[in-house]
């Protein structure tokens, strides 16, 4: 017996998924998480990469799809894996078409399953990566606000495309902070959490013109489908809730945040794909762009 739920609201604005891990959802293949995106008015997704072992991944899936882009970096769990000849080997891929930020990268001294020395010498090496190739950054912090401040306080003058801190659900100083250098917060399905007021309090405080919408899947399926898989498609409920907590028209949110995504993640400038074609002959079809 299944208990129906609450389909995904259509709206007319499109949106942009900027933070899921494409290769780390195993429920549906990735054609039809793409026709459940694009008929949920996801116009592009952002995959990030985590660890040494998928940065591969993440370069094949940009030539799967025109509304795939993706990022190079590791994350603070996977730190003491990063090697030199891994740093150089994101490096000699950041410029690649579609690619459009370094991440996620941070500090993460909740789980600790790197030293914290080692998290600090990696996020500073790799937020060194993205001035030298002047691009933003993908940001994962937890329960690290200070350290976090700190070196984004070091990099405040050279790192000019600044980014996004994902998922945000640090305190109120690291919000004021980050906000003030001119950094997007990331929302995700935890704002949809009975428990989540602190995020929702965050919410309140962050301007819309500094707010982005992600779904971190296949992580914090937001309500009603908690206990699922997360996909890029729920986004619409992230987008319904967070417009609510602004106080927005649906229209108004998504229309800032669309616009958000496009300047924070430079997204006009990486269409060189054939898209035309590559929709042709998968019979995809998008309206806007
Ligand atoms: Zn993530």
């Amino acid at each position: 017996m299944s208990t129906s739920k609450r389909a995904i609201p259509a709206f007319s604005q499109p949106m942009i998924d900027t933070h899921c891990h494409l290769d780390y959802l195993k429920e549906r293949p990735l054609d039809e998480l793409i026709k459940c995106a694009l008929e949920a008015n996801i116009q592009s997704l952002i995959t990030i990469a985590v660890s040494p072992a998928n940065q591969q991944t993440v370069r094949d899936l940009l030539q799967l799809h025109p509304m795939i882009y993706g990022t190079q970096g590791v994350h603070p769990h996977d730190a003491d894996q990063l090697t030199q000849d891994g740093l150089d080997e994101n490096r000699a891929h950041i410029g690649l078409s579609k690619m459009v930020a370094v991440g996620e990268i941070g500090l993460d001294y909740h789980y600790e399953h790197s030293p914290r020395a080692v998290q600090r010498k990696v996020f500073e090496a790799q937020l060194q990566v993205a001035v030298d190739h002047n691009k933003p950054v993908v940001i994962h912090t937890r329960e690290a606000d200070e350290d976090t401040r700190a070196i984004l306080a070091n990099f405040s003058r050279d790192l000019k495309k600044r980014g996004v801190i994902h998922s945000f659900s640090s305190g109120m100083a690291l919000a004021s902070f980050c906000l003030d250098e001119g950094y997007a917060l990331g929302f995700n399905g935890m704002c949809t959490f009975n428990k989540a007021d602190n995020v929702r309090e965050i919410l309140r405080y962050t301007p819309a013109t500094q707010i982005l919408l992600e779904t971190d899947a296949p992580y914090l399926t937001p309500v009603p489908y908690r206990g699922q898989e997360n996909a890029p498609f729920y986004l619409p409920f992230i987008a319904e809730k967070i417009a609510q907590i602004k106080a927005l028209t649906i229209d108004d949110l998504l229309a800032q945040v669309y616009k958000n995504s496009v300047t924070v993640f430079g997204l006009h400038s990486c269409g060189k794909y054939p898209w035309a074609e590559w929709r042709e002959t998968n019979g995809y079809t998008l309206d806007t762009e």
